[in-house]
């Protein structure tokens, strides 16, 4: 196999940072070519693609809009409108057009171009990639990787779990019922073969061998690699309490458990949930609309302490005690009672109370072993840098298992950024940093509104807008620092949030239209409100 000298870049500065509007983008001339470089928002993250729309064949990308379409960056064409992707300038309607990627930075302020790094198509290796894990992060990878540059790799992906590629975040529509298995499957093992894609289910990885560049499986399989992706993910957090390994003690993290969740609803048992976060009362809606009797055992006297403040989890508690689910607050768990099979539950006060089924939702923490037996440098996660790529240059890391800038995430849409960098890194064409997300939380229980992110407490130097109306059951809290939102908590009407969130996230000076803020976009346009506080609703 011939392997490719890396050729460095030659960098061409263009223009200042600053000369760029957020949101906008500029066009510039690179030998020949016309390049279109847009920044995104007020940050250094800046994209460079051919200025050629290939569908009117006008130099006009520069011009088009950039929004997010659906978690992808993208730029529209000011000309018949389609979008293409900022990250590989696959065009998103038609997957078969695209427009040229080029090197970009921005160095000391200023913002560099350089060429594409060609290779001649003959010459270009065809590599071995192995992924450790088919969970959401991993596959995002795949999918990305597959539209970018699909004859790069040889793929090989190992998959613990029986199934296919399925949406992990609607377990909770699942076990509530609302939703059937075939309907979150993301892919099935045929859409592997059509990719070509060797796929090994029900097959963890055992061991990485980096020395020799292999991984073993636990049925004794050898792969080699080029590279690796560890997509691992996590588990459920299981408290280190006598009977924690009792039959009918499980998790809430995979298809498995969801099934055993729904044989005991069958058996009409009672469930206990340990954990009253956003994990612990999803499981608890749905055990509880299978028909079970649940109750919640949470440590401390506010649910999900960590998105909402204690009014809003009064509104919640109160909301889901109202479909009969019962909490037990401020208690310690001790152990857990049984002796071929959990009976209850015993707290730190003495006090007991009886379970057929405990779902221990107190945590989570990242498969990180297989990488630490492997000599990867790891902490809570396996540490990586800006591309996603571990301590080893061949190693890469994306998902829960994945620890960056000392964070690791537990949702989708942090990961799906991490997907996107680390993708185009390994097509060979990485020219994207991963700087961290902002993270933001929606309960799924169905008829019940929840979103919280960014920050919670009000601190020195924070103000909050508050606005509450009991009888309908509606709270909405925003917390402001230097004009700018830092923190919102929506209950019983989330259709804003999205506008909240974009604002939060573009740093948006909003002291033009604070007046109006808590109700919603519909009130401002342009930056300035377009309509007066309703009269008929307490004021903030
Ligand atoms: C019930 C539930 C509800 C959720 N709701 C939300 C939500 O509303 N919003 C949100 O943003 N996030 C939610 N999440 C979190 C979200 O699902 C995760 O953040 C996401 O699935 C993580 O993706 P991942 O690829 O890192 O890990 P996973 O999706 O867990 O995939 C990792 C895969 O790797 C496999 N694996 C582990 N070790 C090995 C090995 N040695 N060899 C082979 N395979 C291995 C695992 O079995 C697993 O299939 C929810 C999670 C759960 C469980």
């Amino acid at each position: 196999m011939t392997t490719m000298p890396m050729t460095r870049p030659t960098w061409r500065t263009i223009c200042a940072l600053d000369e760029i509007l957020p949101d906008t983008g500029v066009a510039a001339l690179l030998g020949d070519t016309q390049v279109a470089i847009f920044r995104v928002g007020e940050s250094d993250e800046v994209h460079a693609l051919g200025n050629r729309d290939p569908f009117s064949g006008a130099n006009v990308l520069a011009r088009g809009l950039i929004g997010d379409l659906g978690g992808v960056l993208v730029v529209a064409s000011p000309v018949y409108k389609q979008h293409f992707s900022l990250a590989n300038g696959v065009c998103l309607e038609d997957a078969e057009v695209s427009v040229p990627v080029f090197p970009v930075r921005v160095f000391s302020g200023a913002v560099q171009l350089a060429q594409p790094v060609e290779y001649p198509a003959d010459t270009q290796p065809r590599q071995r990639l192995v992924m450790i894990g088919n969970g959401m992060a991993g596959m995002r990878v795949i999918e990305e990787l597959l539209r970018i540059a699909p004859e790069r790799y040889d793929i090989t992906v190992f998959g613990a779990e029986p199934h296919g590629n399925y949406n992990r975040i609607l377990l909770s529509p699942v076990l509530a019922g609302e939703k059937t298995v075939a309907e979150i499957m993301l892919h099935t093992p045929e859409w592997y073969a059509e990719a070509g894609i060797t796929l090994h289910l029900g097959e963890p990885v055992t061991a990485i061998d980096r020395r020799k560049r292999v991984v073993r499986s636990a049925a004794g399989r050898e792969v080699s690699y080029d590279r690796l992706l560890i997509a691992t993910g996590s588990r459920g957090n299981r408290l280190p309490i006598p009977g924690a390994e009792l039959p009918g003690v499980i998790a809430f993290r995979d298809l498995q458990d969801v099934s055993l969740m729904h044989a005991a609803a069958e058996a009409g048992q009672s469930a206990v949930v340990i954990g009253g976060g956003l994990l612990g009362l999803e499981a608890a809606a749905g055990l509880r609309a299978q028909g079970m009797a649940v109750t919640v055992v949470h440590g401390l006297d506010v649910l999900m302490e960590r998105q909402l403040d204690p009014y809003a989890a009064g509104l919640l508690r109160r909301s889901l005690e109202a479909r009969g689910i019962q909490f037990v607050m401020n208690a310690m768990t001790v152990a857990i009672l049984g002796d071929q099979h959990v009976t209850g539950l015993r707290f730190k006060d003495g006090r007991e109370i009886p379970a057929d089924l405990v779902v221990m939702a107190a945590g989570i923490k990242a498969n990180i072993e297989l990488a630490k037996a492997a000599g990867l440098q790891c902490a809570h996660g396996i540490v990586v840098d800006d591309t996603m790529q571990s301590f080893d240059p061949r190693v890469y890391a994306v998902g829960e298992c994945a620890q960056h800038r000392n964070r690791v995430y537990g949702l989708v849409a942090p990961l799906w950024e991490q997907a996107r960098v680390c993708a185009t890194h390994l097509a060979g064409s990485g020219h994207l940093r991963y700087q961290g997300s902002l993270t933001a939380t929606r309960l799924k229980v169905t008829g019940i509104e929840l979103y919280s992110a960014g920050e919670l407490s009000l601190v020195s130097g924070s103000e909050e807008l508050c606005f509450r109306d009991p009888e309908v059951g509606v709270y909405k809290r925003l917390l402001l620092r230097d004009q700018r939102i830092v923190g919102v908590l929506l209950y019983g009407d989330a259709r804003d949030a999205n506008w909240y969130q974009e604002l939060m996230a573009g740093r948006v000076d909003v002291s033009l239209f604070r007046d109006v803020l808590l109700f919603g976009p519909g009130h401002v346009a342009n930056g300035v409100p377009t309509r007066q506080p309703p009269s008929s609703v307490p004021t903030p």
